[in-house]
């Protein structure tokens, strides 16, 4: 069997190592080749995924990125498009919601190449998101839809999506987690010597990891500030009665080129800044760190995998059972005392409490290969 694969941003990047892993394992049964749409394309947002996380090269790369969402979606179509009539696999997979999900789903459905949507059915109910946007319209076209939890599997069920399209496959999310996990706790020292970040390494230090990259807080000076001021005020003053805690914020692209435009740099002085950091760090800090404080959905989830309390600055999440188990709680990302609250009440949480098994036992790989066959 024959998939192309479609990935253009980094945690496409990660879940799609997830699933190469299970596919080299199975031997030659199913070939994947990987389309690389060019959304994040410089080296510490994309190349250093695929070193170290040992995914197969982009067999095609359409070097789109840096327009609009409509100009974006409608290169990678007809880029995608193309690739797909030269190649014509038996299946196209894509992950999650960005514009290369929904320009791969779109090319592959409109030449009756069956479409695989990994991450299906999460909803924000936010429709003004790009990402819900995107997901919404992934999952009515593609043939398999794999949703990571309960709560997914029942959006899709109301949506009037037909069950046999629907699999509930536990989250590749939990697999790169268990994978890199303790790789990355083996290679904790090496790691963080080559981030700059020996201190954190032993965990002996309180800290809080950040990471702050979703349009509607970056572009938006209001809210930007806000959560700005909030870690500043941890890294200077601590939390209610607490000493200080060493803030570290790996800076994405989008979030540092805002954070100069609106003149907010000074708001970073408090922080240890960071460029975006490798997988294997990632975790490791996730996992060390006495709060993550963060906008991101993937880092939501692994602190939680990683078991460390987090406080996520939005006004929603489709990772809804985190918020129901406590793991998680929301802040309103304009009100900095809200989020200085919200981390207060975060970190007084008992970490050592059991934790749910909410994204499957680490092995969804296995199971969506094993329908990826039955196509
Ligand atoms: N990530 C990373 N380095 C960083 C920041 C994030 O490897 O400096 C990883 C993180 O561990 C997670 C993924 O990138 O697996 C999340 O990507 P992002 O926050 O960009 O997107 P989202 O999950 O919100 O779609």
């Amino acid at each position: 069997m024959r998939i192309l694969t479609v990935v253009g941003a980094r945690p496409q990047f990660i879940k799609a190592a997830a699933l190469s892993r299970a596919i080299s394992a199975m031997g030659n049964v199913i070939q994947e080749q990987i389309l690389h749409t060019g959304q994040h394309y410089d080296a510490a947002m994309s190349d250093q995924f695929f070193s170290e996380l040992g995914i197969p090269a982009p067999a095609f790369h359409l070097g789109i990125g840096g327009g609009s969402h409509g100009a974006n979606t409608g290169r990678m179509l007809e880029g995608i498009e193309q690739v797909l009539l030269e190649q014509r696999p038996d299946a196209l997979l894509v992950y999650g919601d960005t514009d290369s999900t929904l320009a791969g789903g779109l090319a592959a459905s409109k030449l009756k190449i069956p479409v695989v949507h990994v991450e299906a059915g999460l909803r924000s109910f936010n429709r003004h998101q790009p990402e819900e946007q995107n997901r919404v319209l992934i999952d009515h076209l593609a043939d398999l839809c794999f949703a990571p939890t309960d709560s997914a599997v029942a959006h899709l069920r109301r949506e009037g999506i037909a069950d046999e399209r629907i699999v509930r496959s536990g989250d590749v999310m939990a697999d790169a987690a268990r994978l890199f996990g303790e790789e990355a706790e083996q290679r904790a020292n090496e790691l963080m010597t080559s981030a700059g970040l020996q201190v954190m390494a032993g965990g002996n230090q309180p800290f809080v990891l950040a990471t702050i990259h979703r349009a509607e807080n970056t572009d938006d000076p209001v809210r930007l500030e806000a959560i700005l001021k909030a870690l500043a005020a941890v890294a200077i003053k601590g939390v209610d009665g607490h000493d200080p805690y060493s803030v570290l914020l790996p800076l994405h692209p989008r979030t540092k080129a805002r954070i100069d435009s609106f003149e907010l740099e000074h708001l970073l002085e408090p922080l240890t800044l960071t460029p975006p950091l490798g997988f294997m760090a990632m975790v490791l800090l996730e996992r060390k760190a006495s709060l993550v404080v963060t906008d991101s959905g993937g880092v939501q989830k692994e602190a939680f995998l990683q078991g460390t309390p987090c406080v996520t600055v939005r006004t929603e999440t489709e990772w809804v059972e985190l918020l129901e188990c406590g793991w998680n709680l929301l802040a309103d990302p304009s009100d900095t005392l809200g989020i200085l609250k919200a981390m207060h009440q975060q970190l007084a949480i008992d970490i050592k409490q059991p934790r749910p098994q909410l994204y499957g036992d680490g092995y969804a790989a296995k199971e969506i290969m094993a329908n990826l066959m039955q196509l």
